[in-house]
């Protein structure tokens, strides 16, 4: 047995996904296990991107692995205080979908790539410009630090109506 622990990732509408996350001051053992159980939430979703808020955890952290080939390595990284330092002009379009918006698929226009500095588990500063689908998933977690969801790019109709079956099928859960 190993003593990480899968967190319940929190579903849209919620308030605690549209609130401003807090700078993380504190590079310690409890930090640690919080990016450990993220990263495992996130490969059991499964999923590619996972920001603190999304597990109720008001903090400016996120985790992701855009490794999608079969036979490559998995690459998890942590992400702590995350900033975008330059964005590219040209942009790319991906169908994103978000953990806390499950089934839900929109295109969603961003810089093609960015340049992102953040620190790590020890409090080191680290930065890597993005590329392809590595980019969309930076800045979709990202925007998740600052209340942002895919579904706010999204023309208000088509956003209302994924509200409204999100609200729905959070209904039906907490009748099962
Ligand atoms: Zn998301």
């Amino acid at each position: 047995m190993n003593d990480m622990a899968l967190k319940s990732i929190l579903l849209h509408p919620d308030p605690r996904l549209k609130a401003t996350a807090a700078p993380v001051t504190d590079f310690d053992k409890t930090l640690a296990r919080l990016a450990d159980d993220m990263l495992e939430t996130m490969y059991d979703a499964p999923g590619i991107g996972l920001a603190a808020p999304q597990v109720g955890v008001g903090k400016r952290l996120l985790v992701m692995d855009c490794v999608k080939e079969e036979n490559s390595a998995p690459r998890p990284m942590v992400l702590i205080n995350p900033e975008v330092t330059w964005v590219s002009e040209e942009r790319n379009t991906y169908e994103e979908g978000c953990l806390s918006i499950p089934d839900q698929y929109a295109e969603v226009e961003r810089p093609a790539e960015v340049e992102v500095s953040w620190l790590d588990l020890a409090g080191a500063q680290q930065t890597e410009r993005f590329g392809g689908l590595w980019a969309t998933c930076v800045q979709h977690e990202i925007d998740h630090l600052n209340g942002k969801l895919f579904i706010d790019y999204l023309k208000p109709l088509k956003r209302q109506m994924i509200t409204r079956k999100m609200v729905k099928l959070k209904r039906e859960k907490a009748r099962a």
